[in-house]
């Protein structure tokens, strides 16, 4: 009998055609996930294992963090596919737990027995009952549920469930460009877009001096927190300080955020494109701020074709903070440097901006050389989860 990591789809399973794909980029990214230990993947009928020999809580704490698992369980495969063998081996495994109550599921993947499911349950109680002393059947809350699944070459016993993230695979719908600041809603933007299968790149905006180090560290942090569920991510940092004080000196100064937004997602849709990437994806929210009213939002994305994908739009800021906290961007995202935005926030931004005053204003400045530029000279960086992950340790 073999100790395993047993891995359940959930949603996945519903994609029937290409369910292969899912599942090859599911074992590349568990595989990722573990490269660092000694473990390997193997699927068939509907199940995907791991085999290793290290500790199982690591692998299962690693694993967690892997979009497109539903549940997971501690297995034990039973290489045999005779019932009585059967019975003395899930015998052998309930005699190492202390309980008094269970149940018995069984699920027939060899639909060639002639028994039912149902039937098979009851024999396998029947046996418990009988060679251990003190049990009970509990239909409605057994302190252990005993899963067998009889299959066709092997059988597979598991008790506890452990349930995973949901959604798709990171990688099998294809990539976004993530427009990363360093507040608290760009971070869980990425998460929810990585978390339907779309791997990221990322792309944060600094205009040093007026933002500081510590402001790009932060940015740096929250990617490498986002890392871990992208197989890596790569972050490009595009100075924006020439853009930034063009603005600032030449266009009137409540339109400054509408113009730089303008500027930032020229940019951004001319990376995902160098990129590869189909979307791009940011944290704005209706109604959050004067940028992301329905007519700034629709001044804004006017200047670019790529579909834009904002998760957040219909969400409340508490519910997206409990997400933050959930994935552990919160408390890095509420450390106070400014990023380049805040600096440069005019007093009374227009909340209803006229497309032909952005017109008309971007002609004040040589936006296209400036982009450019901006692009020419810009940092890529690779950022693994792996590495130390305590750069604010001492401010957290
Ligand atoms: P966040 O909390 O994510 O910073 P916000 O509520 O502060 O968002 P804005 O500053 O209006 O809102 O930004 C809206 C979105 O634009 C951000 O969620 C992010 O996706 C993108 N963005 C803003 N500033 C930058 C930046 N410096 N670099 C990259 N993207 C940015
Ligand atoms: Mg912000």
């Amino acid at each position: 009998m073999e100790s395993v990591i047993l891995i359940k789809y959930g949603e996945l399973s519903t994609k029937k055609d290409n369910i292969n794909f899912f599942l090859r980029q599911l074992k590349e990214n568990i595989l990722f996930a573990l490269s660092d230990l000694d473990a390997s993947v193997t699927y068939d009928l509907g199940r995907m294992f791991i085999h290793t020999k290290e500790h199982f809580d690591e692998v299962i704490k690693r694993v967690k963090n892997v979009f497109g698992i539903h549940e997971m369980n501690i297995g034990y495969i039973i290489a045999s596919t005779n019932f009585d063998e059967i019975k003395k081996e899930v015998l052998s495994l309930l005699k190492e737990k202390e309980f008094t109550t269970f149940k018995v599921e069984s699920k027939r993947a060899n639909k060639k027995l002639d028994t039912t499911s149902i039937e098979l349950s009851r024999n396998l109680g029947a046996y418990l009952l009988k060679n251990m002393s003190g049990l009970k059947v509990d239909v409605k809350s057994p302190e252990v549920l005993v899963n067998v699944e009889y299959r066709l070459k092997n059988t597979l016993v598991y008790f506890e469930k452990i349930k995973g993230l949901g959604g798709y695979p990171v990688g099998t719908l294809g990539k976004g460009m993530l427009m990363l600041s360093g507040g608290i809603d760009s971070p869980v933007a990425g998460y929810l877009t990585m978390k339907r299968g779309v791997k990221i790149e990322a792309i944060y905006f600094e205009s040093p001096p007026h933002t500081s180090m510590e402001a790009k560290n932060k940015v740096i942090s929250l990617a490498r927190k986002l890392a871990l569920y992208n197989n890596d991510l790569i972050l490009h940092v595009v100075n924006f300080t020439e853009i930034q004080e063009a603005i600032y000196k030449n266009i009137p100064h409540e339109y400054l955020i509408t113009i730089m937004r303008r500027m930032m997602y020229r940019i951004s849709a001319i990376l995902a494109s160098k990129r590869n990437a189909k979307i791009l994806i940011n944290g704005e929210s209706i109604g959050q701020v004067a940028s992301q009213t329905l007519t700034s939002m629709s001044a804004i994305n006017e200047t670019v074709s790529i579909p834009v994908i904002r998760p957040l739009a219909c969400f409340d800021k508490l519910d997206i903070i409990d997400i933050a906290k959930s994935i552990d961007t919160y408390k890095t995202s509420i450390l106070p440097f400014e990023d380049c935005c805040t600096i440069f926030v005019p007093k009374h931004p227009v909340i209803n901006p006229s497309k032909e005053k952005c017109h008309e204003y971007e002609e004040l400045i040589p936006y296209k050389d400036l982009i450019y530029e901006a692009i020419k000279t810009h940092e890529v960086k690779k950022i693994t989860a792996k590495e130390d992950n305590d750069e604010f340790k001492d401010l957290l």
